[in-house]
């Protein structure tokens, strides 16, 4: 991995679900490497190069049960070989004194959640991560600086910014303003601000703001959140007169499938419209950034301001920011449309 670049691009396919398998699913991805391929019913390819393919299943093999299971083997990306190749550099970069954003993007089931939060003792990278803070800060000796750590959780739904923090009921209707001052950036207007000081602390934290999400269902998966949610670790580091602050962005992605797919109507289709306008803005943001980061001297103008969250993100995208996306991929053929539009979007932030 170039430690220069400023978007770093991986995708993470996930292995068949037991559904899929029992309908005769067919696998529509290959990976070798950094190349990514999907192929179409006729059996053409396309072939994509990221800095990362997270192959999550090395073929199959039959369990007790009859049920084909992924066969574990060396090229299993599993929780931790994700962490190891991009949750440790969010980490580095917070402690490099650098403003991070972590995406997972794709498709509702195609593997966001897994990949962020996981399931079980399986856990994702933003558990993990959060542990490695509290385990980096107790290892590190050095007398001469102190480290403070505070914790927001927001959500955006509908274009509107949401505390997690707080109850639905205490919500502005119409949300949070983001504001933007000289000293301070670009800032969320009165939201809270978790101190926290131990993995407990921050664990307990991010369960309460998952109470707090609103669920919306659609056909395609009844718990699936039509909200980005975003948490967001201050992460200060004091020293003999003076302070440095990184802030470490972890971000779930609304599903990103067309909206006509999952059943929807009315409201819905109306949050359909408004995700995929952050999504599309973001991924704009992401292009442009990349095609400065190629070409520094190029005037590239990125459009933070199009959308809540390119814009709340604003600090943590360019610059000398560090920017990471997971993209979540579906092994089955039957997901090949939304799963190519995914292979393109990780694409262009390339
Ligand atoms: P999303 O957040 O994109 O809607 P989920 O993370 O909920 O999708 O994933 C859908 C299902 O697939 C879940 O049951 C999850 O446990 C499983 N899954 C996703 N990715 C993996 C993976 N890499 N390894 C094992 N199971 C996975």
């Amino acid at each position: 991995m170039n430690e220069a670049e400023a978007v770093v691009v991986g995708v993470r396919v996930r292995p068949f679900q037991d559904r899929e398998i029992q309908n005769n699913a067919s696998l529509c991805i290959s990976m070798s490497q950094k190349s990514t391929s999907i192929f179409d019913s006729s059996g053409k390819d396309t072939m994509f190069t990221f800095d990362e393919s997270f192959w999550s299943h090395d073929g199959y093999e039959e369990d007790r049960t009859g049920y084909l299971r992924p066969k574990p083997g060396s090229r299993y990306a599993d929780q931790k070989y994700v962490f190891d190749t991009f949750g440790k550099r969010v980490l580095d970069n917070a402690w490099g004194g650098y403003h991070c954003c972590l995406f997972a993007y794709g498709q509702t089931g195609s593997g966001k959640s897994y990949s962020m939060v996981g399931q079980g003792s399986n856990k994702g990278i933003v558990p993990i991560s959060c542990e490695e803070i509290f385990r980096r800060i107790a290892d590190d000796e050095a007398a001469s600086h102190s480290y403070e750590v505070m914790v927001s959780a927001i959500e955006i739904y509908n274009e509107a910014v949401q505390d997690l923090l707080i109850p639905v009921e205490s919500r502005p209707r119409k949300g949070f303003e983001i504001r933007e001052s000289k000293i301070l950036g670009v800032y969320i207007d009165g939201i809270t601000k978790r101190p926290v000081d131990s993995y407990k602390t921050i664990h307990n934290t991010i369960e309460e703001a998952t109470t707090h999400r609103t669920v919306g269902s659609t056909l395609m998966n009844a718990t699936s959140s039509r909200a980005h949610t975003v948490l967001i670790i201050e992460f200060k580091t004091v020293m003999a007169g003076s302070t440095r602050v990184s802030m470490i962005n972890l971000v779930d992605l609304a599903g990103s499938e067309k909206v006509k797919q999952t059943g929807a109507e009315g409201e819905r289709m109306k949050e359909g419209a408004m995700i995929n306008k952050s999504l599309s803005t973001l991924g704009n943001v992401i292009e442009k950034l990349a095609e400065k980061s190629t070409n520094p001297k190029k005037a590239v103008l990125v459009p933070y301001r199009e959308s809540k969250l390119t814009r709340l993100l604003q600090n943590a995208l360019g610059g000398s920011s560090k920017t990471i996306m997971i993209c979540a991929l579906s092994p089955a053929s039957s997901n090949y449309e939304e799963t190519m539009s995914t292979l393109r979007y990780a694409d262009r932030a390339k």
